[in-house]
């Protein structure tokens, strides 16, 4: 892990241009909503850029033409992350939301595993690295599914002063 302070927006804002220019001729929509107030956070910046372009891609992949996928950060407050009555340091949440068609719960048990795919071209990768990335940089991970609404992967990430 080669630690520094990174501009998590500056990582996000690069993906999603980087990423807006390669998926030109499928129209889709994809936006980003930031908190200014969100300091530096202490990671590793070439390993938070590969999970968060794992998740952006997989988002742009979920979705249909006129899909829409939105990536937002947030703090989260010590009372949103205090379990048991104990306190912990307050985190910045990253979601990546797409509307694509959501996950069977049989792809929900299994997508951390490596080499699990669904796609006839994936490397069932991208998940299992993003869960190992998020783990070294003591974060977590999760994801809320529904086929109405789509799929939120949110990525919590410590914010030490
Ligand atoms: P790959 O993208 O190569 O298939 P990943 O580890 O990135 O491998 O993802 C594993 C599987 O999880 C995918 O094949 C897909 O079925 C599912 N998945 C991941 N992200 C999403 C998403 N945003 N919407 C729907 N399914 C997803
Ligand atoms: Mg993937």
């Amino acid at each position: 892990l080669k630690l520094s302070k990174v501009n998590l927006h500056r990582v996000l804002s690069d993906i999603v241009l980087l990423q807006k220019n390669a998926s030109e001729g499928k129209e889709v929509y994809l936006q980003q909503y930031f908190d200014p107030s969100i300091p530096p956070i202490l990671g590793d910046e070439a390993l938070l850029t590969q999970l968060f372009l794992n998740l952006i891609k997989n988002a742009l992949e979920a979705v249909e033409a006129g899909g829409v996928v939105k990536v937002t950060s947030r703090v989260l407050s010590d009372y949103a992350m205090t379990q048991k009555g104990e306190r912990r340091a307050r985190m910045v949440a990253i979601d990546i939301a797409d509307n694509g068609p959501g996950i069977e719960a049989e792809v929900l048990e299994n997508m951390f595993t490596p080499f699990f795919t669904t796609k006839s071209q994936g490397t069932g990768l991208g998940l299992a690295i993003c869960q190992k990335i998020v783990s070294e940089h003591r974060g977590m991970i999760k994801v809320d599914s529904d086929a109405k609404r789509g799929t939120v992967f949110t990525v919590m990430l410590p914010l030490v002063q």
